[in-house]
């Protein structure tokens, strides 16, 4: 009965606390969304009490009948969602869905064939410091140093070379179309599966706005939590049933145990809210928006790489105003602008400087900005930049105040979770 206030009144706290942030920054970081109140709804419930190892119908426990509505809504809605015949809901994040389809199709010393982490790829693609990169064969493609778009040439050269056998797409600072088509191609050419991670894209593509990876991808994985907009976790597609029974085996047992069964009961929502016409909606104002940031940054004198974006995200290039990615972002931060330092193509910086920050636009879209909100927000990135550029590292304090004082009152206009 006693509630967490009383109970823990520490974690009470640091949650309400979460929330001011949330409530009164603009949310800039292109993996992040806001979900929906029922979303949170289901996710807080007692299915987290449930254990359910197996699948819907064939469990390792009793008393499954309900989680197992849950699972079964989960799946029927991913496939209807993004045209497919088979969907994997367990994983628990991104990061486990990549590792459950290798632990379903590759032997560790294989060799693997994705995006470099410089170039805009995601650790799980072969990055050193990741078990992707440890335990197998990493061969890495980029971008063009003419264009900064992915080298699809580069991409056949190594693959004919090394032959791998699997090929990666996706990343998570790419901000223009991937051509599934051509790595498809390139896949077949050498006998290799294709991965498509879509992550970054998932809900665009449920949405019909960004390039489906099917029907060339053999294996698709995605994060729920991005543009899908759905509680932290991980999914697996296919069209390939052999494939389906391998990814079914190496996420249970091979690599997790007990699903987290209300998890799941709360990516069963968000797909919901995916399949609802609204959300088609919300995600051509997803673009919309990403344009319009891009297009005023660049009116600011900042460079975005690519010249613009086709998506949700995009990289600014600092360069032109001799400021660092890392200053940047605690600068923004100092104006409850929140972002992430990001490397650029061919950065001469450390990771941990960068010359870039990523920007995206799905949890200020979901927030109800529209453009004329993202070019604002723009002009004041570009007036904190510009302090920061003329009065060092330090940023400038009285420039910061000021935006983050026009920040909040925006985001009082557009209020977040009104009933907590
Ligand atoms: N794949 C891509 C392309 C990503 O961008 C991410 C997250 O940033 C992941 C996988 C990993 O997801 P998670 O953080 O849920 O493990």
């Amino acid at each position: 009965t006693e509630g967490l206030g009383t109970r823990d009144p520490d974690i009470a706290a640091a949650t309400r606390m979460e929330l001011t942030r949330q409530r009164s920054e603009i949310e800039l970081i292109a993996s992040e969304n806001i979900v929906s109140a029922a979303v949170m709804e289901a996710q807080g419930g007692v299915m987290t009490n449930k254990y359910a190892e197996g699948y819907p119908g064939r469990r390792y426990y009793g008393g499954c009948q309900y989680v197992d509505i849950a699972e079964n809504l989960a799946i029927e809605r991913a496939k209807e969602l993004f045209g497919c015949d088979f969907a994997n809901v367990q994983p628990n994040s991104g990061s486990q869905a990549n590792q459950g389809v290798f632990t379903a199709l590759l032997q560790p010393g294989d060799t693997i064939l994705g995006m470099s982490l410089d170039a805009g790829g995601h650790l799980t693609h072969g990055a050193k410091p990741n078990q992707s990169g440890k335990w197998f064969n990493a061969v890495q493609y980029g971008v063009r140093q003419q264009d900064n778009l992915i080298d699809y040439d580069q991409m056949a050269e190594l693959a004919a070379e090394h032959k791998p056998k699997m090929i990666i797409a996706g990343g998570s600072a790419i901000p223009r179309h991937i051509d599934f088509a051509r790595i498809r191609e390139i896949a077949d050419s050498v006998d290799a599966i294709v991965l498509a991670d879509v992550a970054h894209f998932a809900g665009l593509i449920a949405a019909g706005v960004y390039p489906s990876p099917f029907p060339h991808a053999h294996v698709v994985t995605t994060t729920t939590h991005k543009t899908l907009r759905g509680p932290r976790g991980g999914m697996i597609l296919t069209n390939d049933k052999a494939n389906a029974k391998k990814v079914n085996s190496a996420i249970f047992p091979g690599i997790q145990g007990g699903p987290l069964m209300h998890v799941i009961a709360a990516k069963a929502v968000a797909f919901k809210e995916a399949l609802e016409p609204g959300f088609k909606l919300y995600q051509e104002q997803v673009i919309r928006n990403a344009q319009a940031l891009a297009d005023e940054l660049m009116k600011g004198g900042l460079d975005i790489v690519t010249g613009g974006t086709d998506c949700h995200v995009m990289l600014v290039d600092l360069r032109p105003k001799s400021v660092k990615g890392n200053a940047t972002e605690e600068s923004l931060g100092r104006a409850h602008i929140t972002c992430n330092k990001n490397g650029i193509p061919f950065d001469s910086e450390k990771p941990m400087v960068t010359s870039g920050i990523r920007l995206g636009s799905p949890a200020g879209t979901t927030r109800g900005f529209a453009e004329e909100e993202f070019r604002q927000i723009a002009r004041w990135i570009v007036e904190v930049v510009d302090g920061l550029a003329a009065h060092g590292a330090d940023g400038n304090a009285e420039v910061e105040e000021k935006v983050k004082s026009e920040v909040e009152a925006l985001c009082a206009k557009f209020p977040i979770y009104p009933n907590l």
